[in-house]
């Protein structure tokens, strides 16, 4: 199979091939664990579920791993300046507790950031498996801790400042020299000069005064007062951002190359580039990933979907049915946050939820009759079959998901006259897409049987609209009426005009 992806390095479409044959190392940057993670951290978290599930569909023998960021990731948007985010966690939940908004079996001592980024990080992982990711079946061993690498981070920090990468400043923080490093901005576009000029738009400047180059960045910074802190050969302090995932790839995968990096697009700059610099700048090796590739944001209603901005979604929000006004299964979410191409924004809407759910719908009906004609027994078939070939044909080409999703519904349209043929070839498009069934790492089917209710088509608001115009049209205003209020007590605005009856969406 003629692989290619968008490599963000090179800025084009590049043949994609491990650098050991079989097997491919990724690394995914994982969330920040201060908060509940969003749906727009999940897309990008998604995307990275489907390119490993494709690889392993081509063949591949993926070894997936991601951080969980539970220190030193900062509020400004350099990375470094502002509040550690954990700190911010801390406010937010003692002013819940003050307000007696905390609930029990939540956090109970907020003054334990560590109490704080477990909790979130329980949350993430159960969040993940109800998604059906595969790395949330297999946290032991894949999914790591930046707290819980911080001798490591140290042995790095004190090998760059061996290789003169790095420097103390007169402020006693440890700094990135980036003038060290001539490929910096190579990812990003955000080359020294730009970083100079203040192009790149996001370097720091209330300690620049201390720093050789307005765009190093920091690698230890002593601070006693920090909410997280450990004994270094540069005073207590704590960690930067970005040294974490340089050295978790590199301890887990014992490797100073990996074949993929995954994340989403604001880490081009500065998380990824940094990442880089560190890497390379330690191991003296030309690449830390051959491969990165990022996934373009989640928008609600044209804006990012973000923490900070407080239009976000969670998953268990979706999932409960606060968002839209119903339940929505599982593997329609799931369906939903990966449709689109990963390089394309996407913007979310309970119209594409309801969508979703129609195609899950015709997936999991399909799949049922078809496991009850044949007892559930398939054909042998592998990649070549035509069907299978072209889907996976239409992944290989940069993760084309909509070209791969016509793929399955034309199949699903007019599936194979046998019934052992057209179930297998349906499981092993499902195999990569992992919606009908949703299942978990050892192919246990997860969440209720999404044909029920949950994501039923019958009831989605624009369906409820035709009826009211129905009913209205045959003059049956008591139906149309209770139509109406069944919206309104879901939270629709419900407006009626010269093109009939449309709700306004609830998302905002
Ligand atoms: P964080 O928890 O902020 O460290 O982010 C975790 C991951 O989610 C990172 O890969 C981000 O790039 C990604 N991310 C954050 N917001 C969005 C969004 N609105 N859409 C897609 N990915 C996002
Ligand atoms: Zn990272």
């Amino acid at each position: 199979m003629n692989i290619r992806f968008y490599n963000t390095l090179t800025h084009k479409i590049d043949p994609f091939d491990s650098l050991e044959p079989g097997i491919v190392r990724m690394y995914s940057c994982g969330p920040t664990v201060y908060d509940y993670a969003h749906i727009g951290n999940f897309r990008s978290f998604l995307f990275g579920d489907l390119l490993r599930r494709f690889l392993e569909r081509a063949g591949y023998d993926v070894m997936h791993v991601m951080n969980i960021t539970d220190v030193g990731h900062m509020t400004g948007d350099d990375a470094d300046s502002g509040e550690d985010r954990m700190v911010v966690a801390q406010r937010r939940l003692k002013d819940s507790k003050k307000s007696g908004k905390l609930t029990a079996g939540e956090i109970n001592n907020p003054d334990d950031p560590f109490e704080i980024s477990r909790f979130y990080a329980g949350a993430y992982l159960e969040d993940a498996r109800r998604l059906g990711m595969k790395i949330a079946f297999e946290p032991e061993d894949r999914i790591l801790w930046a707290t819980e690498h911080i001798a490591e981070m140290q042995a790095m920090i004190k090998t760059l400042l061996e290789r003169d990468h790095a420097y103390v400043g007169d402020d006693g923080v440890v700094y990135y020299s980036v003038e060290s490093f001539p490929a910096y901005g190579d990812l990003s576009g955000n080359t020294l000069d730009k970083l100079r000029e203040g192009e790149g738009g996001r370097v720091l400047e209330a300690d620049q005064a201390c720093k050789r180059h307005p765009g190093d960045f920091l690698l230890w910074k002593p601070d006693r007062s920090h909410i997280m802190k450990w004994d270094s050969p540069w005073g207590v302090g704590y960690p930067g951002w970005h040294i974490e995932c340089s050295v978790m790839a590199q301890k887990r995968f014992e490797r100073d190359t990996i074949d993929i990096h995954t994340g989403g697009e604001d880490l081009i700059f500065p998380h990824h580039e940094c990442e880089i610099a560190q890497s390379c700048g330690a191991s003296g090796k030309e690449f830390f990933a051959r491969f990165w590739m990022h996934a373009r944001f989640l928008l609600v209603e044209g804006e990012k979907m973000s923490k900070s901005a407080g239009n976000f979604f969670t998953v268990r929000d979706v999932l409960s049915g606060k968002v839209t006004g119903r339940p929505v299964h599982p593997s329609v979410l799931r369906y939903e946050l990966t449709k689109s191409h990963y390089r394309a924004n996407m913007n979310f809407t309970s119209k594409g939820l309801v969508d979703s759910a129609a195609a899950v719908r015709r997936m999991v009906e399909l799949e049922q009759s078809l496991a009850e004609s044949t007892g559930g027994t398939s054909a042998e078939i592998d990649n070549s079959h035509v069907t299978v070939a072209a889907f996976l044909e239409a992944l290989a080409d940069d993760l084309n998901v909509s070209k791969a999703l016509a793929v399955l519904h034309d199949f699903m349209r007019d599936p194979p006259k046998d019934p052992a043929e057209a179930l297998a070839v349906l499981r092993a498009m499902n195999d990569v897409l992992n919606v009908a069934p949703l299942r978990g790492a050892d192919d246990t089917p997860i969440g209720e049987d999404p044909t029920a209710d949950v994501c039923g088509t019958d009831d989605d608001p624009d369906a409820i609209c035709k009826r009211i115009d129905e009913a209205r049209a045959s003059k049956d205003f008591a139906t149309a009426d209770e139509l109406r209020k069944q919206l309104v007590d879901a939270g629709y605005e419900v407006r009626t005009g010269p093109e009939g009856t449309s709700v306004k969406q609830k998302l905002a």
